[in-house]
Parts: C-alpha cells; sequence; structure tokens
C-alpha cells in the first residue's frame, strides 16, 4: 500500500489533504515554509491585536448548508461561533453623506435598493430574484468529481438543472457590464467597488444567497484560530507539520514524483507528492516545467488572477461599538497607491464585532487595498528598503485620515499602524504575482476546472486554489478532500471520514 506522502504547504488546501488522508490510514508529512499554518488564511499579532488577513466569510457555517457536516470533519463546528452581519457592506457616495446598505437579507436589500434607487426597479428585481433562486441550491459537495462514476453525474446534472437558466445568464455577465447598467451612479460605481469587476455576476449572487441563508458567518477568532484548529486536528490525526521548511524542487523518475528537495539541500523520499503551495511555483520551478499541457499554458499565460493587496491595520486604544463593520468610503481626489493604482474607494472592516481580536476596550481595524502592480512593491522592498518604508507609511497616514474624517477621534486613539505590501504576500505565502484567491472567475473562463494531475507524472497531485479556479476556503477543503478519494479509488479503498 502507498503510506509515505509528502505534502507540500500547510494553507488550508494542505492541511484538509493531511487530515483526511490521516483518516484514512496514510502516513503523511507536510512542508511550509512559514512558521505558521494557514498560508492566505492568517492574521498576525501586534501588541495584542490580531490583524485579520482573511476570512470575511465561511461558506457552510449553518448547519442546514451541506458544507457543514465537511467542515466539521476538520474543526469542531459546534464550539465554534460565528457572526452573521446584518450589512454585507455599506457603501458612501462622493458626499459622505449618503449610503446604501447592501443588506444580506434578501427582501431587506430590495426594499433598500428600490428605496434609495427606484429609477432602477427593473434591474434591481432581477438582481433579487436570481439571489433568491440561487438561495435554494445546495451545491453538491460530498463526493469528488474525480471519482465520480456516470450515475454520479447525471444526478448532479438534475440537481442543476431547475438552475440551468439562471447560471448561465449571470455567468456571461461580468459585475462591470452589470454594474454599468444602473442609472444611480451610487449603484453603477459601488457594485464595481464592492466586488472585483472582471468577476461574473454569478460568483456574487450566490456569496449574497448563502449570506441570506445565514450559511456565510464570520468565525469568531478569525483566519488564524480557523487555521491553527485544522492544524491540531492534523496533528491529533497523526500528522507532521514541518514549519520554516520551503520544498525547492518535486523529484521523479521514469514518469514518477518520488520525492521533494528542501532548500537546504536535505531530500525527502515519498510514494506520493502532494502539491498545495502555488501552482506556478509547482509547474514551472519545482517541476522545472517538464510536465505541463496546453489548458494549463493557456491558463498562465492568459487568465487573470485576483489581484495583490496592500492591507493597512490600526489598533485603536478605544471601543467601536454601534458602528457598522463593514464599509466602504469615497476617496475625495482619489488615492494614488502606485503608478497601475489609484483608489475611489476604500474598504474598511471595524472588528468590534470579535473581540478575541483586541484588549478589552480597544479596536482592530483593517483596509484591504488591492493593486495592479505588485511587482512595484517587491522592488522597492528589495531594492529601496528606506522608499517601501516611507511608501506604507504614507499610505497608512492617508488612511488614519479618511478614518478620522469619517468618524473623528481616531488619530489620537492609534496605538498600533502595521502595513502589509504584496512582497509580504509572496514571502510567507509564495502566491503568483501575490493573488489573493488564484484564478478569477470571469465569464471567459467559464466554468473553468483544472486537472489535479499533471501530463507524465504519476504518484503526483497538485490541489488548492489554483486548480481551483474561484478559489475560496470550502474549495481549499474540497480540493484537499477530493485528492484523498482519489488516491483511496486507486488504492481500492473505501474513503471514510471522522467528524467532531
Ligand atoms: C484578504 C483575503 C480575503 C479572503 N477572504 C475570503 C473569504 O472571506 N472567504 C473565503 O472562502 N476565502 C477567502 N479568501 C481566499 C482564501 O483565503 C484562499 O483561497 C485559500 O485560503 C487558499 O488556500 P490554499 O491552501 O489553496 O492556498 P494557500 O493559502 O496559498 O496555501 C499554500 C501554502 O503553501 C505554502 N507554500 C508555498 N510554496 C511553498 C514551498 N515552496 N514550500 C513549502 N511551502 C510552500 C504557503 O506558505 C502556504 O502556506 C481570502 C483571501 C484573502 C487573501
Amino acid at each position: 500500500m502507498i503510506n509515505r506522502i509528502k505534502i507540500i504547504g500547510a494553507g488550508i488546501s494542505g492541511l484538509s489533504a493531511g487530515c483526511y488522508l490521516q483518516m484514512n490510514g496514510y502516513e503523511t508529512e507536510i512542508y511550509e515554509l512559514h512558521n505558521i499554518p494557514g498560508g492566505l488564511c492568517t492574521g498576525w499579532e501586534r501588541m495584542g491585536y490580531t490583524f485579520d488577513g482573511c476570512v470575511h466569510w465561511l461558506v457552510g457555517s449553518s448547519p442546514e448548508s451541506n458544507l457543514y457536516p465537511l467542515w466539521n470533519e476538520l474543526i469542531n463546528m459546534k464550539r465554534q461561533k460565528f457572526v452573521d452581519h446584518e450589512i454585507y457592506n455599506r457603501i458612501w457616495d462622493e458626499t459622505n453623506e449618503n449610503f446604501i446598505d447592501f443588506y444580506t437579507d434578501v427582501d431587506k436589500l430590495e426594499s433598500e435598493l428600490l428605496e434609495k434607487a427606484p429609477e432602477d426597479e427593473s434591474l434591481i428585481r432581477s438582481f433579487t430574484s436570481a439571489i433568491r433562486r440561487l438561495g435554494t441550491l445546495q451545491m453538491p459537495v460530498n463526493k469528488a468529481r474525480e471519482v465520480m462514476g456516470p450515475l454520479d453525474g447525471l444526478r448532479t446534472l438534475v440537481r442543476f438543472l431547475p438552475y440551468i437558466n439562471t447560471f448561465k445568464k449571470w455567468h456571461k455577465l461580468s459585475i462591470k457590464d452589470f454594474s454599468d447598467k444602473f442609472k444611480n451612479p451610487l449603484l453603477r460605481d459601488g457594485i464595481k467597488a464592492l466586488f472585483i469587476p472582471e468577476m461574473a455576476m454569478l460568483f456574487i449572487l450566490m456569496n449574497m444567497a448563502w449570506m441570506g441563508n445565514k450559511s456565510a458567518g464570520y468565525p469568531i477568532g478569525g483566519s488564524l484560530k480557523l487555521a491553527e484548529n485544522i492544524a491540531k486536528r492534523y496533528k491529533k490525526l497523526g500528522g507532521t507539520i514541518n514549519y520554516n521548511n520551503r520544498v525547492d524542487k518535486i523529484t521523479s523518475f521514469e514518469g514518477k514524483a518520488t520525492g521533494i528537495i528542501l532548500a537546504s539541500g536535505e531530500k525527502k523520499s515519498a510514494d506520493i507528492v502532494i502539491s498545495a503551495a502555488d501552482g506556478y511555483n509547482t509547474i514551472f520551478n519545482m517541476l522545472d516545467g517538464k510536465f505541463k499541457n496546453k489548458k494549463m499554458e493557456k491558463y498562465y499565460n492568459n487568465y487573470k488572477v485576483f489581484p495583490s493587496f496592500l492591507q493597512v491595520s490600526l489598533g485603536l486604544k478605544k471601543e467601536m461599538k454601534g458602528i457598522e463593520p463593514n464599509q466602504y468610503l469615497p476617496i475625495p481626489g482619489g488615492m494614488k497607491i502606485d503608478d497601475l493604482t489609484t483608489l475611489d474607494y476604500l474598504g474598511i472592516r471595524i472588528f468590534n464585532f470579535d473581540e478575541t481580536l483586541a484588549p478589552k476596550g480597544k479596536t482592530a481595524i483593517t483596509a484591504l487595498i488591492p493593486t495592479e502592480n505588485y511587482k512595484y512593491w517587491i522592488d522597492l522592498r528589495n531594492g529601496d528598503s528606506k522608499k517601501y518604508r516611507e511608501e506604507k507609511k504614507k499610505i497608512s497616514d492617508r488612511v488614519t485620515e479618511i478614518l478620522e474624517n469619517k468618524f473623528g477621534d481616531i488619530k489620537k486613539n492609534v496605538e498600533v499602524t502595521d502595513v502589509s505590501t504584496p512582497a509580504s504576500v509572496i514571502r510567507y505565502t509564495g502566491n503568483w504575482q501575490g493573488s489573493f484567491e488564484g484564478w478569477i472567475l470571469t465569464p471567459e473562463l467559464g466554468f473553468g476546472q483544472m486537472d489535479k494531475t499533471l501530463p507524465g507524472l504519476d504518484k503526483f497531485y497538485m490541489i488548492g486554489q489554483w486548480v481551483e479556479p474561484g478559489g475560496g476556503l470550502p474549495p481549499a477543503l474540497m480540493s484537499g478532500r477530493a485528492v484523498a478519494q482519489m488516491i483511496c479509488k486507486d488504492d481500492h479503498k473505501e474513503f471514510t471520514t471522522e467528524s467532531f
């Protein structure tokens, strides 16, 4: 029996693969370049504050969701508390006086949008009716498509049939193209600011539907805690995580993966290698581009990835109770981030809903700033560390000023300021172009699916956001679960799981 499995990366997909393989009797070890688990699902502590760098919503948080039992295989869902926000986001107009609330409840959302933008009634109604329609859809999650037989395929098709028209209509439409149809300027610009404009509308409709069902809650404790809990689960199941161990190469012999070589030069042999690390690095560097096909090259040459980002995080020595936590604030005159990026809106999160992230009576605030020029930040950090620090300060000063203008009483209460950049994302996660979620599900990409195996290379699998277009935490979980199902199938073993 295949036994020694080496997994590259302790992000959610690597941890998930490790847990499920351990549950099925395999001996696994994870090699992780960072000194903590989680990959992009992370947060960092500064002077008692935890600045969350990831999770806004965890799809599957409600017991009604068919993802819930899967999460319950990795973490104790009965113990995990969730917050379901009443308002997904509040977006202000340029005068900073009027706003639209994107309620998570679809009826409230509809009333709010109709009240604030009656001129767009028919668009609003088609938007909200699609959310209602998708709210009844449960994605098939239990069996990976790679191990499905013809009957499973047929069942999936039958399940999707009632939604086909909704899928077709909204998948072909980008967020930008949809929002450009609105007459109301706040809706027109606001929807684009709230989401990535190139993304297919279907994505936000499904997210709004899940939030409406209260099955996309924020997990109290945040991203790092979530990752730590899954890492704990993996270790309890007998797995080992080797932190501070970057994998440089994947070795192969006669078309079979045989092991890995660490940055230290140490070689580790394996019966199977699974890469849960960045896709580009895996294919083109760790495997020297020897195993690839046209489809893969098309992805890496043509398709757009989620941008990289800066995050300004502030620790405030004051409470901010009663303030709407998720807001988009206009930036008068725009904020130049780098040569390719000027920001018109600042998306902020006031973590007044999670008291575990700040000392008593204090509050953590973060602002996520997407950039089109990840390279600038890397070059700056490598080439001119003084200017790098100055640029970061300039941006955090501007963010503080915007918050001061909106809420008052901010500047004098800031006791911690932290700025991460694309250089931090790459240093700590290795993700290609510092992307925060892999491939964007654009209308062109369709329902893109990628293979978890490479042509000409046996005993090797790739998992995680680089083979699950659209990315996200549930696909990371499912990707790890899928690879365990594939390995069990090859081994003629029944796939089994254990729940909390
Ligand atoms: C700001 C932000 C907000 C997000 N919000 C949400 C959200 O609300 N909901 C949601 O579902 N998703 C969200 N996501 C997306 C989600 O976090 C990711 O899609 C998911 O965590 C990806 O997991 P992964 O395991 O596939 O990849 P990663 O997290 O990238 O894990 C890869 C791991 O491999 C390691 N690694 C890389 N190269 C090597 C190497 N050579 N050797 C050893 N180790 C290596 C990395 O250090 C990392 O730990 C968000 C992401 C970001 C950044």
